[in-house]
């Protein structure tokens, strides 16, 4: 059996192509939806998302604002310019690129964003209203990965999932999402003894670890939906590529539906910033 394949690329493309109507409608009532990006360093792949997020805001009709800091950076002129940015009618959505350099205190940033502007949705206030099925802003790749789920008519209700991986930016709130959804929901980690033993029971499988092709044909069970988050580059011995955590061309055999990388997950997160960045702006025009 070969799976069927998610195509982000183009279920991303189609969603952006649906919000330019609705940024239009916004401009030409005066509240054209405005993001705010803060870079702190040089990370070269932080920069590649950045410049990805700032193109896909300006092929919507979104206005966009990038600032970028050397990684020397006192905490306190990010916190003021976030006081700045949280006053600023022009802007709707406020993103910190993550990680930041070591000298920060990532939480103290996060929470110095405007919980109705936190359109990663990473303040406690919306973690807290997430958790409980209220959410203002869904952070966005879980958020992605729900709009596939959709999109491919995958019914959740009921479905063994199982989320590999706990950070607070993917694996949490995939977790609560699923819960949200009617899913049975397990969370393994690093932590976890006999991770093949609860993949292996898995309808839903969503990995994202930062591994490789961590996730094996063995770890499948026959029929399961999988969703690869991971976005890894390869050793230039094994080509340089991007590799998410699924061994894609084992596990394709097994699944029945599958999404690639690149092209899966990727392309939706950066559609569902846009998506939060223009929600953000409809409520605040009162819409
Ligand atoms: P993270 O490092 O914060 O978390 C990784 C998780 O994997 C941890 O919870 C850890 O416990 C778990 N883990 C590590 N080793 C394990 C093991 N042997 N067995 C089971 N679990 C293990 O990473 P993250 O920020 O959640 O990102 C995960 C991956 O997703 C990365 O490759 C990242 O680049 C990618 N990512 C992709 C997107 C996207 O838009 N597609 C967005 C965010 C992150």
């Amino acid at each position: 059996m070969s799976a069927q394949l998610i195509d982000g690329k183009t279920l991303a493309e189609e969603l952006r192509a649906a919000f330019k109507t609705r940024v239009a409608a916004l401009t030409a009532r005066n509240h054209r939806p405005g993001l705010a990006v803060i870079l702190v360093g040089e990370d070269p792949a932080s920069q590649v998302y950045v410049r990805n997020k700032v193109n896909a805001c300006e092929a919507a009709g979104i206005f966009s604002q990038k600032r970028v800091y050397p990684a020397d950076v006192a905490q306190a002129v990010i916190l003021a310019k976030l006081a700045e940015l949280n006053a600023d009618p022009k802007i709707h959505g406020i993103l910190v690129q993550l990680p930041l350099p070591r000298h920060f205190d990532e939480k103290a940033v996060l929470e110095a964003i405007a919980p109705e502007k936190d359109v990663d949705g990473f303040h406690a206030e919306n973690v807290g209203a997430l958790a409980q099925g209220n959410a203002r802003f869904i952070p966005c790749t879980p958020y992605g990965v729900m709009k596939m789920f959709e999109a491919n008519g995958v019914d959740l209700a009921g479905k063994e999932a199982v989320v590999i991986g706990r950070s607070n930016i993917v694996g949490k709130p995939m977790a609560l999402l699923l819960i949200n959804a009617g899913a049975t929901v397990t969370v393994c980690h690093s932590k976890t003894r006999d991770l093949a033993a609860h993949t292996r029971r898995a309808d839903i499988l969503v990995a994202a670890v930062g591994k490789p092709r961590f996730v094996t044909a063995g770890m499948v069970k026959p029929g399961a939906v999988v969703i690869d988050v991971g976005i890894n580059r390869l050793p230039p011995e094994e080509g340089g590529k991007l590799c998410g955590d699924v061994d894609f061309e084992a596990v394709k055999e097994v699944a029945s539906l599958i999404t690639p990388v690149p092209g899966g997950v990727g392309p939706m997160t950066i559609a569902m910033l846009l998506a939060n960045t223009i929600e953000a702006a409809e409520r605040e025009a009162g819409q």
